[in-house]
């Protein structure tokens, strides 16, 4: 989505694929290969950087180490029927070790980028992971500003939040292959919180408008039951009113 909006600003783009986050390897590739595919039906090109999934478990991982055993996202949000649900999956994750972790993974990977851009001649640089409304955007766009900052080149940053939806339609429409995770070992565990969130919001969602039915057919119910005592009420009164005249005849 990012990069058709780009492309109609009048971009000339090119997708550069840092990935260390990305685990296993057959994961990092099948998105590579998914990428490969689009980016060619649309007409740019792709670069692949380091795949060094070391790095990111000496810089990154000892952040998440922390957060896989503490976050909220994993443990007390999640558990127990009685515990009141997080109002979207923003608000699951949102937690401020995980924000850490992130944050991490983001500087990493867009710092990588943002040297492959000045060694490429690139003057700028943006980012698909603001499409994403499970990821830290705000944060996103801090080190973006910061990448970019480092290596003298323009930030071009949007919030794409917007189109999600409609990317996730064309992406099932051109039958893409849709990650379920974000990418690190951690998020495999924080999407499977996610997808058990969205399942029991759709089902308490699903509760409620079937209670809200129902509560309104008995309102409609107990209405005609009236308006039916109402009218017996009234053919009785006719009738007697109508034997005391025939009486006085
Ligand atoms: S959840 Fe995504 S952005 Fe956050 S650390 Fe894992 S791979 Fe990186």
């Amino acid at each position: 989505m990012p990069t058709r909006l780009l492309l109609e600003e009048g971009h000339d783009i090119t997708v550069f694929y840092a990935n260390s986050n990305i685990a296993p390897r057959a994961e990092y590739e099948r998105r590579l290969v998914e990428l490969e595919k689009y980016a060619e039906a649309q007409g740019f090109a792709v670069f692949e950087g380091e795949y060094e999934p070391a790095a990111w478990e000496r810089v990154v991982a000892p952040i998440g180490e922390a957060i896989k055993d503490l976050s909220p996202a994993l443990g007390s949000k999640h558990a127990g029927d009685d515990a009141p649900l997080p109002e979207s999956v923003a608000e699951l994750l949102d937690d401020e070790r995980r924000r850490e972790r992130c944050r991490a993974c983001y500087r990493m990977r867009l710092e990588e980028a943002a040297n492959a851009a000045v060694e490429g001649g690139f003057d700028g640089m943006a980012t698909t992971l603001a499409v994403s409304p499970y990821q830290f955007t705000d944060v996103i766009h801090e080190e973006l500003e910061r990448a970019c900052a480092d290596a003298g080149i323009a930030a071009h940053f949007e919030d794409y939040r917007p189109y999600y939806d409609e990317a996730t339609r064309i992406s099932r429409e051109l039958g893409m292959y849709r990650q379920n995770y974000c990418g690190c070992r951690f998020s495999v565990a924080e999407g499977e919180a996610t997808r058990a969130y969205i399942k029991q919001k759709r089902k308490l969602e699903k509760a409620a408008r079937r209670a809200e039915r129902e509560s309104e057919e008995a309102a409609r119910k107990e209405h005609a039951a009236q308006k039916r005592a109402y009218a017996e009420a009234q053919a009785r009164k006719r009738a007697v009113l109508k034997a005391l005249r025939e009486k006085k005849k």
